[in-house]
């Protein structure tokens, strides 16, 4: 609608090099690829590649068609994603602050002068104690980290491995259902999403997406991407989507299953979730076995 005001989201993608099971007939470089000729063709800028770089070369990945290298060819950035996806609900703060450590030779090196300091918690998962929470957020504080937040999630990775399993089994109907939830449910929780940043900032704020770099993700991108457009959304860097102002809140809450950025705020402050439909996960679970 002429007029109207365009929502604005940064696209951000977890787990370089390798994320889920690999299909049969495809290469982590192929996924690497696919994504990003898609955010290129689609005009989507900036997009931050969060890095495990214990998983370099393993799973696919190979030293000559690199996930990492052919990331930051693209110009794309990367970020610290700890180095191997640890879990800072069964970990320490020190422990935790280890592992960015451990992550950050990899980054630096194939960042070149673009900024890396930026973090994804893996799960999402921020602290379970507030004592922990705390002495993580001022660790990243002193040394120059910007937390990477969330909060458009469909829950995305999901659907890679039960794709891998189909494809293995040439199940065509099943893959095609696969694609249709995939795109249903990012529609039915981007409204859900948008829901909860009118509740707890009474508009739209600039939003950060979450994906991860599994094989239906770069299958489905382009029309995830259209999907997006036909919304309403314009694409933006991330450091341009967390000036949003509404960035500088804290839940500061100790939670056990993290969450995205919109979803700590709500359950920080007791507030109930607008209906929704589930995410269709016993039949992902299911399928193809
Ligand atoms: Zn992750």
């Amino acid at each position: 609608m002429p007029g109207e005001p365009r929502l604005e989201v940064a696209i951000t993608v977890d787990d370089l090099p390798v994320h889920g099971d690999l299909p049969l007939n495809t290469t982590r470089a192929e996924i690497a690829r696919r994504m990003i000729e898609a955010f290129k063709r689609k005009g989507v800028p900036g997009v931050y590649g969060f890095v495990n770089a214990k998983n370099i070369g393993t799973n696919g990945d190979t030293e000559k068609d690199s996930v990492l290298k052919i990331w930051g060819d693209s110009g794309f950035p990367l970020g610290n994603h700890t180095f191997s996806h640890i879990d800072l609900n069964t970990a320490s703060a020190e422990a935790f602050e280890q592992e960015i450590v451990r992550n950050e030779s990899v980054l630096e090196g194939l960042a070149g002068r673009r900024d890396w300091h930026w973090l994804r918690y893996p799960y999402l998962h921020e602290g379970d104690t507030l004592e922990k929470r705390r002495a993580v957020r001022k660790y990243l504080g002193d040394h120059g980290y910007k937390i990477a937040e969330v909060t458009l999630d469909f829950g995305d990775y999901a659907w890679n491995n039960p794709y891998a399993r189909c494809v293995a089994k040439q199940d065509t109907g099943s893959i095609e259902w696969l694609k249709s939830s995939y795109l249903a449910t990012a529609k039915e929780d981007i409204a859900l999403d948008r829901k909860l940043s009118v509740m707890l900032f009474g508009r739209d704020i600039r939003y950060v997406l979450l994906l991860h770099i599994g094989a239906l993700d770069s299958i489905m991108l382009p029309d995830l991407l259209d999907l997006l457009r036909n919304q309403g959304f314009d694409f933006v860097p991330l450091e341009e989507a967390q000036k949003d102002p509404a960035y500088q809140t804290d839940p500061d809450a100790a939670l056990l299953h993290g969450g995205t950025f919109l979803e700590q705020l709500t359950e920080s402050k007791h507030l109930n979730y607008p209906a929704h439909a589930d995410r269709p996960i016993e039949k992902l679970d299911a399928i193809c076995r």
